[in-house]
């Protein structure tokens, strides 16, 4: 503190002149510490930028699954192969292309019942490429994508449910989907996966692949010919479905 008395002797001139002074010397103090940091925090410079990067990209990735597929009222369902196209080949009874054709016309039936808009990327036995199936998903406002295959694998043991999802945003749905198929009967859930399967990829709607079981397992297999299994994932794949729409949280 500077008695009143001297301040007020302090001409004009000397007052700024101190000030100025003042500065230059918290100035050159200040460049002194920073130089004496530079070097620590050139070392430290590529971790302390990687940390920041992981930590927005983490912040940013775990916003968008909070936040879902947001709000829809269209779900275009995608019945994976078809036409000379089989999928996997079922070790007993009707191949993938068939099975998925079926338990999508069965969600199909349950979300418009529900009061959803439906569209289907095809209705018969025919072979659709995948710019297509994506081009039909990229044209339609207010929708979500959701493709239904079968897993084959050449160890006959493995079996379970995978649903796989590209954009963060579709995390949520994917979450949402095997969380409702995995409750509706005992079998492993593997997982929610990220791939980079062309129908997600190229989707500018959010989009999820689901994996119902595997048509080379012998007990799936078994399950999967039979119409009534195939209601019940259809119910639980609908039932993901408007959860997701829902905004809930698994
Ligand atoms: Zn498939």
């Amino acid at each position: 503190m500077i008695p009143k008395m001297e301040q007020s002797g302090l001409g004009w001139k000397n007052r700024w002149g101190h000030r100025i002074f003042t500065f230059v010397c918290g100035l050159k103090n200040r460049l002194l510490r920073a130089a004496a940091w530079k070097p620590i925090l050139r070392s430290l410079r590529p971790s302390l930028s990687g940390a920041l990067g992981i930590l927005i990209l983490t912040s940013c990735e775990s916003m968008d699954y909070y936040r879902g597929a947001g709000k829809f009222d269209t779900v275009v369902l995608d019945a994976g192969h078809g036409g000379y196209d089989m999928g996997g080949r079922a070790i007993f009874g009707v191949n993938e292309k068939s099975i998925t054709l079926d338990i999508v016309e069965r969600i199909s039936e349950i979300l418009i019942q529900k009061g959803y808009h439906v569209i289907l990327t095809r209705k018969s036995d025919v072979f659709i490429p995948l710019g297509e199936r994506t081009s039909i998903s990229n044209r339609t406002p207010n929708s979500i994508f959701v493709s239904i295959h079968i897993n084959w694998s050449g160890n006959r043991r493995a079996h379970g449910l995978e649903t796989y999802y590209y954009a963060p945003n579709s995390r949520r749905l994917a979450a949402n989907i095997l969380q409702a198929v995995g409750c509706s009967y005992s079998t492993p859930i593997r997982g929610i996966k990220f791939a980079r399967f062309h129908v997600l990829r190229c989707n500018l709607r959010p989009a999820v692949l689901c994996e119902l079981g595997f048509d080379s397992n012998r007990y799936e297999n078994g399950l999967l010919q039979h119409s009534q299994h195939r209601q019940v994932l259809a119910e639980a794949v609908a039932q993901g479905i408007i959860h997701e729409e829902k905004g809930r949280i698994p």
